[in-house]
């Protein structure tokens, strides 16, 4: 369905149910079931912010959860990266490099992916794991996880799910399966690519 180079729309719904990120990017190919995806550094994104304008990095963690929110497009900061989404599960996969080099992987829990002609819509899962060596892993945000139960924004029963695929994918990298073993980490992107567009009906 996907060849090199087409265009790639990665869309993020907020807790309210409205769409209020979005990643354009360019597809780079498949392995074992991952679609890879390549964000080039700069790129334009829509990233959610409270509705004051306020970034979510720049309240406390009761007003992030609380207060209505909107967007802004700002550009991808820092290098690219290149995003794998499984066909039928709760995370993707995003590789980091950074100046010298590969940095590592970033697991992102989040909401199994609803497939369509521009790409996917997906919600994100705020527990997260980072994996800088193979087969070691550590849990990112898991404070964050217990506040947005504490708001009412993920419930218990959800958060136990979002822990348990957070778990089967932390003994993946134990076992150093796929797509961690599947040498990403060396690809690197074609320079004649043209920067990926966020469309103007990215929202709708
Ligand atoms: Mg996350």
């Amino acid at each position: 369905m996907w060849a090199e180079g087409d265009e790639f729309l990665v869309r993020y719904e907020s807790a309210d149910g409205v769409i209020r990120g979005a990643r354009p990017t360019r597809v780079v190919g498949e392995r074992h079931g991952y679609l890879a995806v390549w964000l080039p550094a700069a790129t334009r994104t829509a990233v959610p912010v409270l509705a004051d304008g306020r970034g979510l990095r720049d309240c406390c963690l009761e007003e992030r959860y609380t207060l209505p929110r909107s967007s802004r497009v700002v550009p991808w900061r820092g290098e690219g990266i290149l995003m794998l989404f499984p066909r039928a599960a709760a995370h993707s996969v995003w590789l980091f490099w950074n100046a010298d080099g590969f940095w590592g992987w970033y697991v992102n829990l989040e909401r199994r992916h609803i497939w369509h002609d521009r790409g996917c819509d997906t919600r994100d899962h705020v527990l997260d794991i980072w994996c800088e060596r193979p087969r070691e892993w550590e849990w990112k945000d898991e404070h964050e996880l217990e506040q947005a139960v504490a708001h009412g924004v993920v419930s218990v029963a959800g958060a136990d799910q979002i822990r348990a695929e957070g778990e089967r994918v932390a003994r993946m990298i134990e076992r150093w399966e796929s797509p961690f073993c599947d040498a990403w980490e060396t690809w690197r992107p074609d320079p004649a690519w043209p920067q990926p567009v966020l469309p103007d009906d990215w929202d709708t």
